[in-house]
């Protein structure tokens, strides 16, 4: 079987590069090792940024995310027992859209497979890369016959996430792999609760961050801050309601909703960037060629620009035999990421500086808070940042 481009994995950046695909006419098959329904209710992500909302759109893909999304223009922060608002859209006229990363990935799915027509193949086990900087191709065991498939083409978009095979698939030495590892861990929780603030609050406490997220009217996304390697198991209700309470209280502050608790995980804080994202031609995108720590919800964003940026580049060579977005591709991907790392980094310091046992660090983390609601030009570069509205194009 030959195909123009093979992509592995459908998650947000494999899909969208599908769906652009799809769109242009170019020959193109997605391989994900799971199933359509589980990559449907996989809860992840929930912070798109107007940017990137505004790329799906131009490519005939956000009609429900439109419909369905809600619009964030303030966060707010909470230290030392008090609450403080920060108006993200009055400082700069840009806003977050909150909408789940399940009902994006479902709505990129239909989009792919069922009004494009594109070739989607579920459940495939054992993908393996070939040949990637002559003749490549990528095969895969067909979970139902147990047969090898073999896949020949052009190119191979690698958009199967932090766990998957393409990145390594590349030999060593080939590309640079810079690593961050912040030392600390969140427990992701989702709850089965409406949310307790009409914004997300960030609560900056010496017992830890915790933070809240509204995800739709009936679940929130909680984290806290717990040790690497820390057992979900040891979080029982009470306790997470417990600590919740006492590291997002403030005064005047309304009662938090508790509910059901349907997730618990605990993710290490860490980061990685593989430089180039390029290797023959195998091209990587999203978490498959960098990790953003969930610090600054920013890891969807980067997919989603990596994929519009390979999306259009592969439909270019396709159709015009023009490789100019192939070649500036890394580049231009790696300009986001930098960017988007830092500012993940400097929030991670201002989050996780009060808990560190370090005094030093605990002041430090407080006068970068107490700097955004004292100087306007400081709160400003920060919303700029927070809303990915001054990454450099
Ligand atoms: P993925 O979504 O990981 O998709 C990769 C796909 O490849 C998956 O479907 C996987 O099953 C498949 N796959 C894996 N291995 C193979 C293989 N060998 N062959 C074929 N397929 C394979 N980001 C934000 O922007 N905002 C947020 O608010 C936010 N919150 C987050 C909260 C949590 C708890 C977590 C864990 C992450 C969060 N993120 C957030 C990050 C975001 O979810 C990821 O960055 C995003 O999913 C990356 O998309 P992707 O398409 O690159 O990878």
């Amino acid at each position: 079987e030959r195909r123009t481009v093979v992509v592995v994995g459908a998650g947000p950046a494999g899909l969208t590069v599908g769906n652009i695909l799809r769109a242009a006419d170019v020959d193109c098959v997605v391989l994900e090792t799971e199933s359509r329904r589980f990559i449907e209710t996989r809860p992840r992500a929930g912070v798109i940024e107007e940017w990137a909302v505004r790329g799906l759109r131009q490519r005939g893909l956000a009609d429900s995310l439109t419909a369905r999304a809600q619009v964030h223009s303030a966060c707010e922060f909470r230290f030392g027992g008090e609450r403080f608002r920060f108006d993200y859209s009055e400082l700069t006229d840009h806003h977050h859209y909150v909408y789940p990363q399940p009902l994006l990935v479902t709505d990129l799915v239909r989009e792919y497979a069922d009004v494009r027509g594109g070739d989607i193949r579920f459940g495939v086990r054992d993908v393996t890369l070939h040949d990637l900087e002559s003749d490549p191709a990528v095969s895969y065991l067909d979970p139902t016959t147990g047969e090898r498939h073999v896949l020949h083409c052009e190119f191979v978009a690698g958009c199967d996430g932090a766990r998957g095979v393409t990145r390594d698939a590349i030999p060593d030495g080939r590309v640079r792999i810079a690593r961050q590892d912040h030392g600390i861990a969140w427990l992701a929780l989702l709850a089965e609760a409406p949310p307790s603030s009409d914004c997300v609050l960030f609560g900056v406490h010496p017992n830890g961050f915790a933070g809240h997220m509204a995800r739709s009217p009936e679940v929130t996304r909680y984290y806290l801050q717990c040790p690497p390697g820390d057992d979900p198991e040891s979080w029982s209700h009470d306790r997470v309601w417990g600590e919740l309470r006492e590291r997002l209280g403030a005064a005047g502050a309304p009662p938090l909703t508790e509910g059901r608790l349907t997730e618990k995980r605990v993710l290490d804080m860490h980061d990685y960037v593989v430089e180039p994202m390029v290797f023959g031609r195998l091209f990587l995108a999203g978490d498959a060629g960098h990790l953003t720590a969930p610090i600054a919800a920013k890891g969807m964003n980067l997919a989603l620009h990596d994929a519009f940026l390979l999306g259009d580049a592969l439909a270019a060579h396709a159709t015009k035999g023009d490789d100019t977005g192939l070649e500036g591709y890394s580049h231009a991907c790696l300009r986001r990421v930098w960017d988007y790392q830092e500012f993940s980094h400097f929030l991670s310091g201002i989050y996780h500086g009060t808990a560190s046992g370090d005094p030093f660090l605990a002041g430090t983390s407080l006068a970068r808070l107490r700097r955004l609601f004292t100087s306007r030009a400081a709160a400003t570069a920060f919303a700029e940042q927070y809303l990915g509205a001054a990454a450099a194009f």
